[in-house]
């Protein structure tokens, strides 16, 4: 099923337990607006090449629309729709004023030198500055994008409408981008994983971890599990997987993917099958790459007691389903990983406000945000008798339900 059938399916059960009127549902599923352009820029050697570049704004009822843009060779309309639409619901989650948008290029950013990347990313924003604002749909990082790509937006939007460092957020710290906001994602995953253990009578440090993926999000996740004594036994990246029953150094593996820029290579501990990994007996599972990678195929063999959802849609709905008759408990990503954009959101606040938080600030407000939002979810579990992720899905559509009633149908 792909992401946008996912999503759309899990909106649909959460609407139908709301009973939420099915005007209000209509309008809540298409987007407010889907934007397509086409990139063309002159590769180092002279020779053109053309991307295509998207950007959905999904719904703006509680705020500015909010979301990444992520720089992908699988990059599809129905996929940015799919993100756009689950940013809407995770952003009224984390009850931060903004609506949802998703953004992306069809490119393997790995192909392209950094100029190249810069001039696409220029031209990606020349295509859609009048559409994009402070007030109206507000950029950031996501999966091949980072602080540098976020610093091009700004640059070139500032071009047409003056100096405006909250167009962007994720951007670097010398261009008023937050403390903090770099492990923002991977802080809210422990915070999240700590809020769900606690009301099972566990820890992390009495816990093993699984984790799939080493960019951003991974590679933060980890080094704080393990900082808090949580034993890591495997890891994997796009080069490889390694696995130490003993626990993995992290502190080791981050400097190891500091100087050689990925996992391959690495000594402490034994190279195993990436595929193997999803299945890899531990406590806790937290895949933090692609969607869709716990699937009808690998859901039956997966041994993990938590998923923590630090990707964005990585189970889909039929290994849900399986999970779930299994007992598993899954902690759903607009809860799980919505730590990234709730630090946007300081990050927004603190341009607009020209007034900056030292770390500890940054930090202690997302703890408090991560918190409330997991009892505003299991108080709609109560309610609806439901999993974690309806009951995410009821709390976040509940809310956009209201605030589009609210404002009002009157043309
Ligand atoms: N790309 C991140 C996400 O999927 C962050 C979005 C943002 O900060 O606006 O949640």
């Amino acid at each position: 099923m792909n992401a946008l059938a996912a999503t759309n399916r899990n909106f649909r059960h959460a609407a139908r337990l709301l009973g939420l009127d099915s005007k209000i549902e209509k309008s809540l599923l298409i987007p407010f607006r889907e934007i397509k352009v086409e990139c063309t820029i002159p590769k180092d050697d002279g020779t053109l090449v053309s991307y295509v570049g998207f950007r959905v704004q999904h719904d703006n009822a509680r705020g500015p629309m909010k979301g990444g843009i992520r720089y992908h060779p699988e990059v599809d309309p129905d996929e940015v729709n799919a993100l756009a639409q689950l940013m809407t619901w995770k952003t009224a989650v984390a009850d931060i004023p903004y609506g949802g948008a998703k953004g992306g290029i069809g490119c393997n950013p790995k192909d392209l030198s950094n100029s190249e990347l810069e001039r696409l990313t220029r031209v990606f924003t020349q295509k859609i500055h009048d559409l994009i604002g402070i007030h109206t749909d507000v950029p950031a990082p996501d999966m091949g994008t980072n602080a540098q790509t976020m610093a091009w937006i700004l640059d070139e939007y500032s071009k047409f409408h003056g100096h405006s460092p909250a167009i962007v957020t994720g951007k670097p710290i010398d261009l008023g981008g937050s403390l903090g906001r770099d492990a923002a994602t991977g802080r809210g995953v422990v915070y999240a994983t700590e809020a769900l253990l606690a009301e099972h009578g566990k820890s992390i440090r009495d816990l093993t971890f699984v984790i799939q993926g080493f960019g951003n999000v991974g590679s933060w996740a980890a080094k704080l599990i393990h900082e808090r004594g949580g034993r890591i036994i495997a890891v994997s990246d796009i080069t490889g997987a390694v696995r130490n029953p003993n626990g993995i150094d992290i502190t080791d593996l981050l400097s190891h993917k500091e100087s050689t820029g990925n996992l391959k290579g690495f000594h402490g501990g034994e190279a195993m099958d990436s595929n193997e990994l999803l299945v890899h007996d531990c406590d806790v599972l937290i895949p933090c790459a692609l969607g869709g990678v716990l699937n009808r195929e690998n859901a039956a063999d997966v041994k993990a007691k938590f998923i923590i959802e630090a990707a964005n849609h990585p189970t889909d709905p039929e290994a849900d389903e399986i999970l779930s008759k299994k007992g598993v408990i899954i902690l759903p990503d607009i809860y799980a990983n919505a730590g990234g954009v709730t630090v946007s959101y300081f990050e927004w606040v603190q341009n607009i406000q020209g007034f900056m938080w030292d770390e500890d600030k940054v930090n202690e407000e997302l703890r408090r945000y991560m918190t409330r939002a997991f009892q505003n979810v299991k108080n709609m579990c109560k309610s609806h008798d439901c999993s974690l992720r309806m009951g995410a899905f009821t709390l976040g559509v509940n809310r956009v339900a209201r605030a589009t009633l609210l404002r009002g149908w009157e043309a």
